[in-house]
């Protein structure tokens, strides 16, 4: 059975690229009889905040994007016995931020090659086997990447808290999601989770990675990009199906109004790879 999830971050607040990964995870479920996971990713605790999570769940609402259950929160979880089975796979690394930032993580998994280093403490990274991988995802067929290139990902963070990268992977196999739908600036990115999956026992779901939009400016939505989130169109005026207008084509779905108008036309091969550059306001 088809399981999909919404996993919004209330770090903060919806935005049109948000929007269309949600409207692909709920299309993509719902074509397939399946079920629809909400799952609120607040395991980044510093950044999350309870007033921009309810202003979420007020935009997903207001646009008739409905999950069937709620599974809970990540910062109600405990990632304990996750890590103990990784534990053969991890190594403390002690690089600073300005060590990570300057890049250098091609060769070695961190910039200081701390994999040798034995270090007795520092953040936890994860050992990536080398080598190219290749995954097949509904919109973009068959995707190739080095996922050494990224570096071997950091699953607990010097201060002990647990990265998204773990989190959403051990969340997603406790959850039985067995479909993933997000924005493509994660496509490359997918090689490097899909060790995670293999390590933790898991197959690796099946993917669909949407366009990724961007503001008139070329830069990824951020809040500096007020007119495209939901909030602020619905404050300015607009209805959900003026949103919908806007979000659909780029799922292949234009003229439709709703997700259930678009629905019974649902391709999940159809459409724009992106990315989508929005118009100035
Ligand atoms: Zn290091």
């Amino acid at each position: 059975m088809t399981i999909g999830r919404l996993a919004p971050t209330p770090s903060g607040r919806l935005h049109l690229g948000n929007v269309c990964a949600f409207a692909g995870a709920w299309l993509s479920a719902r074509a397939d009889g399946g079920r629809l996971l909400l799952r609120i990713e607040d395991v980044d605790r510093g950044r999350s905040r309870l007033d921009v999570e309810a202003d979420l769940r007020a935009d997903l609402a207001w646009l008739g994007v409905q999950a069937d259950a709620e599974t809970p929160r990540q910062s109600s979880r405990d990632y304990g016995a996750v890590l103990a089975h990784l534990a053969p796979r991890l190594y403390h690394c002690r690089c600073t931020r300005a060590m990570r930032d300057e890049g250098l993580v091609a060769t070695a998994g961190c910039p200081g090659g701390c994999a040798d280093r034995g270090w007795p403490d520092g953040a936890l990274r994860f050992r990536l086997r080398p080598g190219f991988a290749s995954f097949v995802d509904r919109r973009w067929g068959r995707c190739e990447s080095d996922p050494r290139a990224f570096g071997d990902p950091i699953l607990v963070r010097r201060d002990g808290l647990v990265s998204y990268n773990l989190a959403v992977v051990a969340d997603d196999i406790a959850d039985g999601v067995s479909d993933v739908v997000r924005g493509s600036d994660l496509l490359e990115y997918t090689t490097v989770q899909m060790q995670l999956w293999e390590a933790l026992g898991a197959p690796p779901p099946r993917w669909l990675h949407t366009p990724l939009v961007l503001g008139p400016d070329g830069r990824k939505l951020s809040k500096s990009h007020g007119s495209a989130h939901v909030g602020a169109m619905r404050d300015a005026g607009a209805t959900p199906a003026d949103v919908w207008r806007i979000v659909l084509p780029w799922l292949g779905l234009e003229g439709a109004g709703s997700l259930r108008e678009a629905l019974p036309r649902w391709d999940p091969a159809a459409g724009p790879r992106g990315p989508i550059t929005l118009a100035s306001p």
